[in-house]
């Protein structure tokens, strides 16, 4: 796919990835649950050059939630947008924002299985990474 659009709940802020294909993977670290209700399902674009942000300066809050790394939500609508890693200036989105990707997701890894509380598992089969970046089976 090429040139997803994606958006926050009221559309203030806007996401372009320029090309990507339909990979979905969950993360389960503490900061991610605890800013989203729920493990986070995200997409990874891998290059900051495959991103066009469009984003409201009006409506996007910052939180820096490490060193390394900042966590962006739109202030109008609440929706989780991005992590974004400083020195990598990496990006990693809120894979619900693009209708065209989850329409068709595969959902193949989870991350920070070690952090993942007891009370809830996916029945998908996927590759699982702990906190070190360990396989875990
Ligand atoms: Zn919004
Ligand atoms: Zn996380």
């Amino acid at each position: 796919m090429e040139n997803i659009k994606g958006t926050c709940l009221c559309g203030k802020n806007q996401v372009i990835i320029k090309r990507y294909g339909n990979f979905v993977y969950s993360c389960h670290c503490d900061m991610c649950r605890k800013m989203t209700a729920g493990p986070v399902m995200a997409v990874d674009p891998e290059k900051s050059d495959n991103v066009e942000l469009q984003l409201d300066t009006e409506s996007v809050t910052y939180y820096q939630s490490s060193e390394a790394v900042e966590r962006a939500f739109c202030s109008t609508c609440g929706t989780y947008l991005f992590w974004h890693h400083l020195e990598r200036d990496h990006y990693c989105f809120n894979a619900q924002l693009f209708p065209d990707i989850i329409a068709d997701a595969q959902f193949g890894l989870q991350v920070f299985y070690d952090r993942k509380p007891a009370y809830y598992d996916f029945a998908n089969e996927t590759k699982k990474l702990d906190s070190q970046w360990q396989e875990v089976e």
